[in-house]
């Protein structure tokens, strides 16, 4: 039997039923009660259609847009109760959540996502930046702090990883002789990172997820959304910015206004490579993509003024996607075109792999901490239906903010970084399969090709310089 993690009053909307939408329906399905005839599922996309009327779902076969997100999230809403659960592509996670708070509706979102556009028809790469993204958010919370709680960007990354941050300052401080409470405010955790001498956090991932057949030409294959994934990979790289880096990437731009806690590349990030740390590879490459985690996690873990903190540690994404998903990204920005057939791994074709997503916690005294999921696609299907391990990672974050949200209902907007880590952690742990702490005393410096000299400097392996690759 499952947990139930009580009752939702009103009408549940699943914006999006992609792979993440799917995905999370029976999740929600399985966790909570509410009146049946009062779940909706919104898509432009027919494809959902008869499985959703073989279960008796209601389905609005539209698309949310600019025109008309403010009447049909009215129309969706009625009595102004219930749940908005965001997980499409190409809808503004920032007015969607405004008119759920006016409503009285509580929110969630995986991602910071713009309205149709953004992506590519933005013409200052300044402007295309998940920090620009993000600091709209941040400013709505400023401006309207408090009330109907919009909980956003809360899947697995941006999203759970955030609360693995956490979790790994507990084990490094434990681990080291320096044992640890929780803190219970965001100074408190600053603190404690600082303390334990942490530079900074690679989001590192290796997904090695497989199905039988070689990936046609041609094809965009992922494990979750291939118009996602392109889209973010297309936006500039960024990352968090900490106070131990000594150098400036030529290409790099800072900000004067906002959090000020990152900075961003004139280069797409998903050909920017990084060298990193996962347990199963070891050492890797992975792609430098901008993720709103970059941001927040730097900026949570800031002490001090903004523009001259105290303390910051540096934070990114280093991913290394399923070896098809490498092969897409390859062959697109060879030809300088994006593929027109997208596939996403189903998790009956997938033969082999697991999606092992994690933080890299470094610069400290037992060097580097790895501390994430190590799910399986063949636990994963045994786990929960309609997803591959990729998928469950995600929406059981969607699952563990949903239930935060409805205990505490009046928090405003918030990121995963002010949640309470535990008690998500706690509700979406079934999910993850295996959850663990690694440590490695792999630095970048260590495993390079020596018969090229780099632009790098030895006086600290964990400076940006000696991460980003040449
Ligand atoms: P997907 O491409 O499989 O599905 C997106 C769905 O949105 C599609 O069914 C599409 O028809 C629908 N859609 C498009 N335009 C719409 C509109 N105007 N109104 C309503 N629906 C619309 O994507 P996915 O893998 O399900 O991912 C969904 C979202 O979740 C994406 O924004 C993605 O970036 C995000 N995501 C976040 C994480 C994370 O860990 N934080 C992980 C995976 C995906």
């Amino acid at each position: 039997t499952h947990p139930n993690y009580g009752r939702i009053d009103g009408t549940i909307a699943i914006i999006g039923f992609g792979s993440i939408g799917k995905g999370t329906l029976p999740l929600i399905q399985r966790h909570f009660d509410y009146d049946a005839d009062k779940l909706v599922v919104v898509d432009p996309n027919p494809t959902g259609a008869d499985f959703l009327a073989q279960q008796g779902i209601r389905f609005d076969n539209i698309a949310i847009t600019r025109d008309n997100y403010r009447s049909e999230l009215k129309r969706l809403f009625p009595d102004g109760k219930g749940f908005c659960v965001n997980l499409s592509v190409d809808t503004s996670s920032l007015d969607m959540m405004q008119v759920c708070r006016e409503l009285g509706v509580l929110y969630i979102d995986t991602v910071v996502e713009p309205w149709a556009g953004f992506y590519f028809e933005t013409p200052d790469n300044a402007d295309r930046t998940n920090y620009a993204l993000r600091q709209k958010v941040r400013d709505a919370k400023a401006a309207n702090p408090g009330a109907t709680t919009a909980v956003s960007c809360c899947g697995a990354n941006p999203g759970m990883v955030s609360w693995f941050v956490k979790e790994a300052l507990l084990t490094l401080a434990r681990d080291t002789g320096n044992p640890a409470d929780a803190p219970g405010d965001r100074q408190g955790w600053a603190r404690l990172m600082q303390g334990l001498g942490v530079k900074g956090v690679h989001i590192a991932e290796r997904d090695t997820q497989a199905r039988a057949i070689p990936r046609p030409r041609g094809t965009f294959v992922n494990t979750w959304s291939v118009e996602g994934f392109i889209s973010e990979g297309f936006q500039p790289a960024e990352l968090g910015w900490g106070t131990h880096e000594t150098w400036f990437p030529e290409n790099a731009h800072g900000y004067d206004t906002g959090c000020q806690a990152a900075i961003w590349l004139e280069r797409p990030g998903a050909i920017t490579r990084v060298h990193t740390w996962c347990p199963t590879p070891g050492p890797q490459f992975g792609y430098l993509v901008t993720h709103n985690e970059a941001v927040s996690i730097s900026d949570y873990y800031t002490l001090g003024e903004p523009a001259a903190p105290e303390f910051r540690p540096t934070c990114h994404y280093a991913y290394h996607p399923s070896d098809d998903a490498v092969l897409s990204l390859h062959e697109m920005f060879g030809s300088g075109r994006q593929q027109t057939v997208h596939q996403i791994l189903e998790p009956d074709e997938i033969v082999e792999g697991i999606d092992e997503l994690g933080v890299l916690l470094y610069g400290h005294e037992k060097n580097a901490l790895w501390y994430g999921s190590r799910l399986s696609n063949a636990e994963a299907v045994t786990l929960a239906p309609y997803q591959n391990a990729t998928g469950l990672q995600v929406t059981s974050a969607v699952l563990a903010g949903m239930v935060w949200a409805l205990e505490n209902p009046q928090a405003g907007i918030v990121e995963t970084d002010e949640m309470d880590h535990a008690r998500c952690l706690e509700v979406q742990r079934p999910y993850l399969g295996p959850v663990e702490a690694h440590y490695t005393d792999w630095t970048p410096l260590q495993d390079r090709w020596e018969l090229f000299p780099e632009d790098i400097d030895e006086s600290d392996p964990w400076l940006f310089r000696n991460v980003l690759a040449s």
